[in-house]
């Protein structure tokens, strides 16, 4: 069932930090007298990485849950999606450049207000752009269009990052699951696609992803006019 298979992978998820972190913390208590600066410095980022990913990971868990039980619905409004693309890209802005990723906005001035829940969507934005950073190696290049066909605003996110297989493209939405590309860091807990395609179907909308394997991914969703 689906919650079996959730409290697998969660305690899985929580466990591999938390044991982490309780190793770490007990080699620098019982070395306190010999680490120098250095060591110390190391330990405590490592636990560090190790609490940052359980809050994450507790934090969509929760998100997640509350978005299932309709504990929190969209509450649509007009809004202009053009300045909320702007604001969620500049802050990701100082962590693409980190990254050498160039990110780009192409889209016509005065384009309509579109009706959804400004929150949600910000969400959605984040974690499109978030994986697009994560999964696009360096000199890459992440554009984001917004297009307007009848009643409907259309926003794609691209990257020039290493592509999703055949095989992995119809599970990525499941929760939970998250595949190897470019994965030195591992600290994803496979749920932000879980939460997009959770907030787009509040909406009523689909998401939408091509992908080929080391060229790029694009996702793409609709949103209203006003
Ligand atoms: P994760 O926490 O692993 O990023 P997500 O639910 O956000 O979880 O994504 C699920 C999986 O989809 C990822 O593990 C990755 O394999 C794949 N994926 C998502 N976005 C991209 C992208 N822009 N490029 C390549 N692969 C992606």
């Amino acid at each position: 069932s689906l919650r079996r298979e959730l409290i697998a992978n969660v305690s899985h998820d929580l466990r591999t930090p938390l044991s982490s972190m309780q190793g770490y913390v007990e080699t620098v208590m019982m070395k306190n007298n010999v680490l120098n600066e250095e060591e110390r410095r190391q330990y405590l980022q490592t636990i560090l990485d190790s609490t940052i990913r359980l809050n994450k990971l507790v934090q969509e868990l929760f998100e997640l849950s509350k978005l299932d039980a309709k504990q929190t619905l969209p509450k649509p409004e007009p809004f202009s999606i053009t300045e909320l693309v702007q604001d969620v890209t500049q802050k990701f802005q100082p962590q693409a450049e980190k990254n050498g990723i160039r990110i780009e906005t192409k889209f016509a001035k005065d384009l309509p207000f579109v009706q959804a829940d400004i929150g949600m969507i910000e969400r959605v934005l984040q974690n499109l752009i978030e994986n697009a950073i994560k999964y696009t190696p360096a000199n890459g290049k992440i554009a984001l269009m917004l297009e307007r066909l009848d009643r409907k605003l259309t926003l794609r996110v691209s990257d020039t990052g290493c592509g999703i297989s055949v095989v992995d493209l119809p599970k990525i939405f499941d929760r939970f699951y998250r595949s190897s590309c470019n994965r030195t860091t591992f600290d994803g807990a496979g749920l932000g696609l879980a939460i997009v395609k959770k907030i787009l179907d509040l909406h009523g909308e689909k998401i939408q992803v091509e992908s080929q394997e080391n060229v790029g991914t694009i996702f793409s969703f609709s949103l209203p006019l006003n």
